[in-house]
């Protein structure tokens, strides 16, 4: 069993910052990379909107640097994802996928948030090629031209109305006959005229082959089905924050959501920090996700320090 001061779980933004943070005090984790080492952002294609990259950077060249900036300082980064601790007493115990085991005096959680798709398999196709799940990483692309968004709350809302900034229209379609989103969000959509809306409707199959041209959707109270053309087609259907290897023992909101004691990184066990998506149902920025877990590095080693 390999011992360690702390274990990064998760090598996104949040994770790969608390590694450089960490490291830089002497305490350089090992990070467990996760079966999508770099998170999120590795399946982002042009990044414009972090700081000190005034040409742009690719989501993949990003991560890169910021995990070659840890490695530099002795962070290792391993291949392999957790998937059970024992909490119970410290220092905490980590069992990984490829059934190795670790021990750490404290844990940093960045283990991010996964997009919900619809589950279709021609949007599986298409993703990249015209479907996305983030209007903020990808909507610049969509000028000029007529795009989707599916989903009824705030995220769907707040997406839709970025989206007019670049494409000529908006088409939201929602399952249902209202929103849940909060009433100011939806005022804000309704007095938009670049945007329309469908009603009970779901999507039943993206359209195109080198890019997306429409789709296909269902009207669930007519049965009616229809196509929508459209460019690009935006998923806002919620996360689901990544927490399946803690069992239960870190306290979440009722989206699942790691709960933190506001204006820190603490989580409700003493040692254990989250940071990033895996705790923000609402940023979800690769620049608020590195800044919170540089706290999460400096959390843990003031915490660390106290112990002593
Ligand atoms: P939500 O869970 O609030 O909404 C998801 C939406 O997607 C719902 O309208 C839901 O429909 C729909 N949906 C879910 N699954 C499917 C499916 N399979 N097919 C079609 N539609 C589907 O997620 P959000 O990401 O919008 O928001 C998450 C949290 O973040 C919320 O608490 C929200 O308030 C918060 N947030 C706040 C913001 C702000 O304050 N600026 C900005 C963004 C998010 P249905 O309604 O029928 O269930």
């Amino acid at each position: 069993m390999s011992s360690h001061r702390v274990v990064v779980i998760g090598s996104g933004p949040s994770g790969a910052t608390a590694a450089i943070y960490l490291s830089r005090a002497n305490l350089p984790p090992v990070v467990y990379e996760g079966i999508q080492p770099g998170g999120q952002l590795t399946t982002t294609t042009e990044v414009d909107n972090y700081p000190g990259f005034p040409e742009g950077i690719t989501g993949p060249d990003l991560i890169d640097k910021m995990k070659a900036q840890a490695e530099r300082f002795d962070a290792k980064f391993v291949w392999d994802s957790i998937s059970s601790i024992e909490f119970e007493k410290r220092p905490f115990i980590l069992h990984t996928e490829n059934g190795e085991t670790a021990e750490a005096d404290a844990i940093i959680i960045s283990t991010g948030a996964t997009a919900r798709y619809l589950g279709l398999p021609s949007e599986e196709r298409m993703k990249g090629k015209g479907v996305s799940a983030c209007a903020t990483c990808d909507g610049f692309f969509y000028k000029d031209v007529h795009v989707i968004v599916v989903g009824g709350g705030d995220t769907a809302m707040e997406e839709a109305d970025f989206l007019t900034k670049f494409a000529s229209g908006v088409t939201i379609v929602h399952r249902r006959d209202t929103f849940r989103a909060s009433k100011i969000m939806v005022k804000r959509i309704e007095d938009n005229p670049k945007i329309s809306i469908v009603w009970d409707s779901e999507v039943l199959e993206v359209l195109g082959e080198a890019a997306v041209t429409g789709v296909k959707i269902r009207n669930r109270v007519s049965d009616e089905t229809s196509v929508l053309a459209a460019e690009g087609l935006f998923l806002a259907i919620g996360h689901t924050p990544n927490t399946q290897m803690l069992g239960g023992a870190i306290d979440t909101d009722n989206a699942g959501y790691i709960k933190t004691t506001p204006g820190s990184t603490h989580t409700n066990i003493p040692g254990v920090f989250a940071c990033g998506d895996v705790q923000d149902p609402i940023y979800r920025q690769a620049v608020s996700a590195a800044g919170s877990g540089c706290m999460a590095a400096l959390d843990a080693e003031r915490w660390l320090s106290a112990q002593e």
